[in-house]
């Protein structure tokens, strides 16, 4: 996905700067980073994961969603490689980094996948009508009464989170992690954190998480590698890690530590600026994508195609 993601990126941004014939260069250069000042966020310590599944069943009980095809207990799922879905907006994969215990066994990492909430959101920048909308408290918010089903959040998100309920043809929703927005809203963490039983979920206000978090890893250096994924990638984001194997081995993706907006603006001016329909813009980035390599998009690591994804 890694790699698929960013060229298509690169060739949309292509195909669409050239039929912009260059105004967009202006938009590149007037856009400064947004985020809000004081967010809250998420450091999930993957050393401390034992991926018992339990955040998923939390996850699964507050957001009311429908029960899984299978059991939210059942294990075997944990080595699909299963990406978040519209009935699962959390899952849990196991990777092996190739690290042995004492037994000469290999160790197992447990990954939780949810949208990270991006501190300035590439999902929200490429939605033209704002149903998806960065909020101070640090959630990523979707809201139905504005979407109109575009799909250009879809395209535009570089960990390939939201869905899609294709399977409703009267009101579809784009589905994804919420941060549990009501809860924290009302001072409660989220579900998954709440219920996680071995505290590998650390949920507060994100800049005093990233400080301590520092502290953690300055004071564990055997435990832990020195750096915390999404501290800094794609500009920050609000859910981020800790581990003591590389991320790349893990299924994370080695992105830019810049916000990617500046493509997904692009698109949003060039809608208006040049009075394309949307579908056309739609099938460009389609078009694009799976020319890039539609065996990769269906078969990324660390991930599962899935119908309601693109
Ligand atoms: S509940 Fe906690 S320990 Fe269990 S899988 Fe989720 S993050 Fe890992
Ligand atoms: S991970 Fe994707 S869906 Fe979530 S906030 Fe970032 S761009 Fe949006
Ligand atoms: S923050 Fe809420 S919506 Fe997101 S994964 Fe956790 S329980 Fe699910």
């Amino acid at each position: 996905m890694n790699i698929s993601r960013r060229h298509f990126l690169g060739v949309a941004g292509g195909m669409i700067s050239s039929a912009a014939a260059g105004n967009c260069k202006k938009v590149f250069a007037a856009r400064q980073p947004k985020a809000p000042p004081n967010p809250y966020g998420c450091v999930v310590d993957l050393t401390a994961c034992v991926g018992c599944r339990t955040c998923e069943q939390a996850c699964n009980r507050v957001n009311h969603l429908p029960p899984p095809k299978e059991r939210l207990d059942d294990r075997t799922v944990l080595d699909q490689k299963r990406r978040p879905s519209t009935g699962a907006f959390t899952v849990i994969n196991s990777y092996y980094s190739g690290r042995l215990d004492e037994q000469n066994q290999l160790v197992p990492t447990y990954v939780k996948v949810q949208c990270m909430h991006c501190q300035d959101p590439a999902c929200a920048s490429a939605c033209i009508t704002g149903a998806l909308s960065k909020k101070d408290n640090g959630a990523v918010h979707y809201d139905k009464s504005k979407c109109v089903g575009c799909r250009y959040c879809l395209v535009a998100c570089p960990f390939q989170i939201p869905a899609y309920e294709y399977f409703d043809p009267l009101t579809p929703r784009v589905r994804k992690c919420t941060f549990c927005y009501e809860r924290i809203s009302m001072g409660g963490k989220p579900g998954c954190a709440a219920a996680c039983p071995m505290e590998a979920i650390t949920f507060g206000n994100r800049q005093i998480l990233l400080e301590g978090t520092r502290r953690k890893i300055t004071a564990n250096p055997v435990r832990y590698l020195n750096k915390i994924y999404g501290e800094s990638e794609v500009g920050g984001t609000s859910w981020m890690y800790i581990s003591k194997d590389p991320f790349e081995k893990l299924g994370f993706l080695s992105l830019p530590h810049y916000p990617m907006p500046h493509l997904t603006e692009t698109i949003q001016h060039s809608i208006f600026a040049y009075m394309w329909a949307p579908i056309t813009l739609f099938a460009i980035l389609t078009g694009a994508m799976w020319k890039i390599n539609p065996e990769q998009i269906n078969h990324a690591p660390g991930f599962q195609a899935q119908e309601d994804h693109i």
